[in-house]
């Protein structure tokens, strides 16, 4: 009997499951602001009145146009083609952009200032509680001679989504995308010249906890920074990407885990498979998700296939976001919708869970037909072979041995919009200072 007893299970049963998304949402209404981007339960505010989502006049708003201007004294020269490094230390540009945040303040005025060391006490949150989060993103010098950034607006909405999950401030997406353009704005035209169309910097947005209080508690200080780097190219390793997959003990990520945010925490524990297959002659690792080993990410990076069904369709497959294990890339989304608007009469877009063990039948029977890594820094990168529990799986690499026919187009399309080849709105073009 006792219907109460049930309604009130539920009731309670339902708050619990709202734990993560009500955090979220608070997190997201402190700065004054519900944007959505977060996954928008309509729980009710807390009632203690201190983040009850109203802006707070004195808790400032992160806001792009503020930004302060200073410039180096000693601009550095830039390097030749192809040096992205100087005794192991990335080269980066001659500025970068900071912006501190305190939950009793909201956020400072950006700065745009001279590349250099942070000043962070040792006590400070991101030291001790990973409490750090980034972006990637590139910015392509155009054949004609314009310069662009791809789709920033994705990696913005995503850092925020990042930050929020790991108790870092919330923002306006429209204001970080805003910084990358004033940082390329001012350091485009000498690091990206002209004269060096068809190349590209990796833009770099972190934040960091930087609250000096020892104690697991979300901090009260962050710090939002943008460096801009050189980065080789890596999108055509000779013989192609070869993975190895991951040992039986080792996840990357698991549900309701944070695999889908991209958060520092999900990185550092992942190189310890990485160095051990680098050393056996592997560039990446392919992660593999529970005894079923689903196929989810190669390396950070997106994975995909292309085979024949058993049905005999052509399909190019790709882990889903669902369960959100894997991180939701932006190279991903576009190869995708891309793949759907061109190709859609050719192959059949697939996203859900598929295991090695299809990738190797589908090999054994003659069916497996291309396969890619895609992601910001190894851009679409052709996939030759997989190991898996001492069997080695080899994909075909095309006729001149640089990726499959699928894999070559769909790289080319992209590569024409990042390079202003085409227009194409994912291209937002940097207004350079002269
Ligand atoms: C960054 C990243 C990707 C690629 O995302 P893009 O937005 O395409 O650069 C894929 N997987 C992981 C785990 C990543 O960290």
């Amino acid at each position: 009997m006792a219907p109460s007893a049930v309604a009130s299970t539920v009731h309670a049963g339902e708050q619990d499951l709202d734990l993560t998304s009500s955090a979220l949402d608070h997190r997201s209404a402190e700065n004054g602001q519900s944007n959505g981007s977060t996954n928008g339960s309509n729980a009710p505010p807390s009632s203690n009145g201190q983040d009850n989502g109203v802006a707070q006049p004195n808790v400032h708003q992160l806001d792009a146009s503020k930004i302060t201007y200073t410039f180096t004294k000693e601009p550095r020269d830039v390097p030749p083609p192809g040096v992205h490094s100087i005794d192991g230390a990335t080269i980066c540009t001659d500025h970068m952009i900071t912006v501190a945040w305190s939950a009793r303040s909201g956020w400072k005025t950006p700065e745009l200032r001279p590349y250099g060391p942070l000043s962070l006490m040792p006590t400070a949150s991101v030291l001790h509680y990973a409490t750090e989060c980034f972006e990637g993103l590139k910015a392509y010098r155009g054949f004609d001679g314009k310069l662009r950034l791809f789709r920033p607006d994705c990696n913005a909405a995503r850092f925020l989504m990042s930050s929020v999950r790991i108790s870092l401030p919330s923002f306006t997406p429209a204001e970080v995308e805003k910084l990358l353009l004033a940082l390329m704005a001012v350091d485009g035209p000498k690091w990206l010249s002209r004269e060096r169309p068809g190349s590209f910097m990796y833009l770099r947005p972190t934040m960091i906890g930087t609250q000096s209080q020892l104690g697991v508690q979300a901090p009260s200080e962050a710090l939002l920074y943008i460096i801009a780097s050189y980065m080789p190219v890596m999108d055509s390793p000779v013989g192609g990407m070869k993975l190895h997959t991951s040992p039986d003990d080792m996840v990357r990520a698991w549900v309701g885990g944070f695999g889908y945010a991209k958060v520092g925490a999900n990185y550092g524990p992942s190189l310890l498979a990485t160095q051990e297959a680098r050393a056996r002659g592997f560039g990446q690792i392919l992660w593999l998700y529970s005894s079923e080993g689903y196929c989810t990410e190669a390396g950070a990076s997106n994975f995909f296939v292309l085979w024949k069904s058993k049905e005999g369709k052509t399909q190019l497959i790709t882990a889903p976001l669902d369960d959100r294990l894997i991180l939701d890339g932006v190279t991903r989304r576009s190869v995708l919708q891309l793949a759907r608007e061109r190709l859609g009469d050719e192959i059949e877009v697939v996203e859900r869970k598929y295991t090695i063990q299809e990738v190797m039948e589908a090999n054994s029977e003659g069916r497996l037909i291309e396969s890619f890594a895609a992601g910001t820094a190894y851009f679409v990168c052709p996939v030759s072979l997989i190991h898996h529990r001492g069997k080695d799986v080899e994909i075909p690499m095309g006729k001149a041995g640089e990726g499959g026919p699928y894999t070559l187009k769909l790289k080319d399309w992209l590569k024409d919009i990042m390079y202003g080849n085409v227009e194409h709105p994912w291209g937002v073009v940097v207004q350079e200072e002269r």
